[in-house]
Order: structure tokens, then C-alpha cells, then sequence
């Protein structure tokens, strides 16, 4: 059947995004814009036992960062509104109702307590169709009593009666035909007396109908729900519009078995949440890839790469490359593996990507952190002298390691030189090896050449300098950085003496004059 993709998001507000949740999200999106289709976005929000404040705006707030648009939903709207389960209570009401007019569905009325000595009783106790008669519903209970037991305002649940013995099938676009025997299933609760609301099951099963959703993609744990998706479908005589079902794989641990959790994250020092999330009631700070400076467009990439790929060794692919080549059907359906080193390098390559005067507006607050105000012109340009280089880090378990600038932070470290006076540490390494006997003399008539020049850019100091340099023999290079930087980093000299200006080029060599001074042979 030929109808209008219209795809979901459905989060239960129940904390932090997950980066999984985030991958399900792109995918539902990716999907729905290269078939011209609707991506809805739809809050679960029956379990109000399991409400976290501040969810829900963390959740909009993400994509909004991420750049993943909805077309309807929550703090959109859209014609199939509302979006919010906790505001369309009375919309399921009478799709519990005609289930139980129908027999597919009956009232049980058994407390926890007895259904906890049922499970002391019976090993692996299921209410199923093996023990339903055992207990006490609307099916062993004659219809005054049950009256009699809702008038009295008596709590009950209702549950959904399922024939055991069927083959469901799930027809699942990465896993094809998934068929799970209905005897492994529980007769799942749809609603509450309690609370007068439906379960999950049943609010997410109506308004994937309602909402005319085409195509249920969501992660590999909700499998087990997909069965009593189709027999709900069918029992309510919708068969004909049954979404197609596609189960992504799982993210997995990047060392180890397992799915990745935030664990994870917290040992090996990577987030596991789109944006930094402060958990309302324990007051725990979780880092998020927006708050470490990753660029949503890397994030982006990285994620999509994560159980599926294009099939040739492109890597880097825009959000409209992502539209224009993903393909659902091949998306793997083994578990991707969760290389979050390889995020970094994303993250590295799309900030390269970026012009220097990009990367100005995260520069300026690194240094004004710095108390170093500067203008945005010289910011782009140590950008532009610095941002290939290496640095050191300490990664996640405490061992040294190198790589390239991946954030605009990184840059801090290595550039602290253009802002600041360096101070002179005989004991640093580079000095130890670079000022030496003779190397205050040579210092001394380098000051003299700068001194004579009165255009301080690139060209003109190569030029003088150059020319001295071959006059005199010398090889003033690492001495020069010395003086400059106070170690071996750096950029190209001319380029960081015509930074620096004139008069502070020369106020710094005084300096290192002065502190280093005359080494004897
Ligand atoms: N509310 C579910 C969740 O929290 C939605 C699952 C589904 O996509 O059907 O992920």
C-alpha cells in the first residue's frame, strides 16, 4: 500500500535524552524527509509516577541544537493534536471500552499482594492465559459482582486477552519477518482504574493509529513490544493500516559486552547526553556533547554512522547527503559499537571545516575566562596559526595521549603565549637544550636587527631577518622561540613576532635576556 511516510518520535519525559534515543530520533528524520513524509514528535507522558520536571524541555532544547526538525507535535502542533499523552486521556477511554464490549479485553481486579503470592506460588508466574481463570477478573467473576466491585470504587486494571498458541508476525524492514509465538506474552495491562489512564501500551499503540503513523522505527529493546503492536492493530480492526516496523540495532559499549550506558561515559570521560543535564533531584551534573564543544553537525554524523553506513568510504556527510543516501533497509542489525574516539575525530574535522573567525565566538569566552581580551580579528588569526596542531591529553583512564585540536579548548593550552609573557623556566627541556653558550650574543643582535624594522609584518621580517641569517651563520630559530613562547611551541616565528608587534617582540627579548642571561661555556 502506497501512503503518506509519516514517522515518530514518542520519548517518555522520564530524564536526559540518551545519545541512543538521539540516534532513533535522526534516523526517524533521515527517513522521513527523503520520502517527503512527516516526522512527529509525541510526548508519553501516561506514567506519572515516572515524571522528571524539566525533560520534556531538555528533549525540545536538544534538537533544536542538533538541528532535527519536526513537522508536528508538542510545542509545534498539527492536526492530529494534541501531542501530549497526559492531555488526550479521554481519547483512549473508548478504545478500552470497546475492546472489553468486544471480549478482547477484561477487567482484573487482583491487588499486589495477591499477585505476589501467585508469583510465590507458581514458578515464573505470567497472567496469561495458563492462569487468567486462577485469578480474579471479569472472566472467573459473575458480571454483578464486578459491577458491584466498580461501584464501590474498588481499583482494577484492565487487561488485554491474548490467544496463546499464534505466530505473530512483525514484518521488520532491517530483520524481515520477526515471528514471536503470543504464548510468551502476558496479558498486558492497557488501563487504570487508579489514575484513570492508559498504559503506555495502549496510548502508544491508538496514536501511532490516530496519527496515522506509517512506519514504527525505534531501538532493538522495544522489539518485545512490537507483537502486541500487531495484535493490538488487529484487534481493533486496523489491520490494513499496520505501520511497517524497523528495530535499530543497539549501541554498544566501545570496550567490552554490553549496551552502552552512561557508566560508560562517566569512566572513559565521554557524554552520553546531547546537551549537560542537572538532574532535579539529586543535583547530578551529567556532561553533554553541546556543553564540551562538540558542533551538532559532527554529532550528527557521528551518530548516523552508527548502524548504518553509505557503502563507499565517504565518512563525512552532510545533514542533505545524510537525507539523499541513508537507507533504512540496510541499516545493520547487529549492535554498533560506540567509538567515541571516533567522535572526536568528527568533531575535529568539522571544526577545520570552519572558518577561523567561526571559531572566535567559543575562543573569546575561553579567553575571557583567561581574563585575556583580544580582538575577534587577532583571535581568528591564532586560530588560523594554531588549529592543525597537536595536543597532549589525559584520557579517561589517567594515561597521557595525543591528538589533534578536536575542540575550540583545546587551543587554549597551546596559545597562551600569544596573549601572555611567557615566563622563563631554565629547567623546561627546550630551554635546558636551546640557550646556550653564545646564544645571549646572538639574541642580543637579533634585538638589534628587529629593532631597525619599522614595518613588523611577515614579509618584512623574513626578509631582514633572513638576510642577517645568512650574513652571520646563525641559526637563531629555537633561541628566537625561547624568547617568544618560553618553549618549543608554536607557530611559524615571522608569523608570531608580527602577531606580537613590534614592542612586545622586543620587550619579550629583553626579557629573556635579562632572566636567561649569559650562559658560560
Ligand atoms: N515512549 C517510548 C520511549 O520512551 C516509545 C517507544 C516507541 O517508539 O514506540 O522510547
Amino acid at each position: 500500500m502506497n501512503r503518506k511516510v509519516r514517522v515518530r518520535f514518542a520519548p517518555s519525559p522520564t530524564g536526559p535524552l540518551h545519545i541512543g534515543g538521539v540516534r532513533t530520533a535522526l534516523y526517524n528524520y533521515l527517513f522521513a524527509k527523503q520520502n517527503g513524509g512527516d516526522f512527529i514528535f509525541r510526548i508519553e507522558d501516561t506514567d506519572s509516577t515516572r515524571f522528571v520536571p524539566g525533560a520534556e524541555e531538555y528533549i525540545i532544547e536538544s534538537f533544536k541544537w542538533l538541528g532535527i526538525k519536526f513537522d508536528e507535535g508538542v510545542g509545534i502542533g498539527g492536526k492530529y493534536g494534541p501531542y501530549r499523552q497526559s492531555e488526550r486521556k479521554d481519547i483512549y477511554k473508548k478504545y478500552v471500552d470497546q475492546l472489553l464490549d468486544e471480549g478482547k479485553a477484561y477487567i482484573a481486579f487482583d491487588t499486589p499482594e495477591e499477585l505476589d503470592t501467585k508469583r510465590a506460588e507458581i514458578e515464573n508466574f505470567q497472567y496469561d492465559a495458563s492462569t487468567r481463570m486462577q485469578m480474579r477478573n471479569s472472566l472467573t467473576m459473575a458480571a454483578e459482582e464486578v459491577e458491584k466491585l466498580i461501584a464501590d470504587g474498588t481499583q482494577y486494571v484492565v487487561r488485554f486477552k491474548i490467544e496463546p498458541g499464534i505466530d505473530v508476525h512483525v514484518n521488520d524492514i532491517i530483520r524481515g519477518d520477526v515471528s514471536i509465538n503470543s504464548s510468551i506474552l502476558d496479558d498486558k495491562v492497557l488501563f487504570k482504574s487508579a489514575d484513570q489512564l492508559p498504559t503506555y501500551h495502549l496510548a502508544n499503540i491508538v496514536d501511532d493509529h490516530l496519527m496515522e503513523v506509517s512506519h514504527v522505527i525505534r531501538g532493538e529493546e522495544w522489539l518485545p513490544s512490537s507483537p502486541l503492536h500487531v495484535l493490538l492493530y488487529e484487534a481493533f480492526g486496523w489491520k490494513d493500516t499496520m505501520p511497517e516496523f524497523a528495530h535499530l540495532p543497539l549501541l554498544l559499549k566501545p570496550v567490552g559486552n554490553g549496551k552502552l550506558s552512561k557508566r560508560d561515559g562517566d569512566k572513559l570521560g565521554f557524554p552520553v547526553f546531547p546537551l549537560e543535564w542537572h538532574d532535579p533531584k539529586s543535583g547530578e551534573v551529567s556532561s553533554g556533547y553541546r556543553e564540551k564543544g562538540y558542533l551538532p553537525q559532527a554529532v550528527i554524523n557521528f551518530l548516523a554512522l552508527l548502524g548504518w553506513n553509505p557503502g563507499t568510504d565517504q565518512e563525512i556527510l552532510s545533514m542533505k547527503e545524510l537525507i539523499e543516501q541513508f537507507n533504512l533497509g540496510k541499516c545493520s542489525k547487529n549492535g554498533a559499537r560506540f567509538d567515541y574516539n571516533k567522535g572526536i575525530w568528527f568533531n575535529q574535522q568539522y571544526l577545520l571545516m570552519l572558518s577561523p573567525m567561526e571559531w572566535t565566538p567559543e575562543f573569546d569566552k575561553v579567553l575571557k575566562e583567561n581574563n585575556i581580551s583580544c580582538t575577534l580579528e587577532k583571535e581568528a588569526k591564532v586560530v588560523e596559526l594554531m588549529r592543525q596542531k597537536v595536543i597532549e591529553y589525559v584520557d579517561g583512564q589517567g594515561n597521557k595521549k595525543k591528538r589533534n585540536i578536536s575542540f575550540v579548548r583545546d587551543l587554549w593550552p597551546l596559545c597562551k603565549f600569544f596573549f601572555v609573557a611567557p615566563q622563563y623556566d631554565m629547567e623546561d627541556k627546550f630551554v635546558k637544550k636551546n640557550w646556550k653558550a653564545g646564544t645571549y650574543q646572538e639574541m642580543d643582535e637579533l634585538v638589534g636587527v628587529l629593532s631597525a624594522i619599522d614595518d613588523f609584518t611577515v614579509d618584512c621580517l623574513k626578509e631582514m631577518v633572513e638576510g642577517w641569517v645568512e650574513a652571520r651563520g646563525f641559526k637563531p630559530w629555537n633561541a628566537w622561540r625561547v624568547c617568544l613562547v618560553g618553549t618549543g611551541q608554536g607557530p611559524d616565528m615571522y608569523e608570531l613576532a608580527a602577531f606580537l608587534g613590534k614592542e612586545e617582540t622586543l620587550s619579550r627579548m629583553e626579557n629573556a635576556l635579562k632572566v636567561l642571561g649569559d650562559i658560560k661555556e
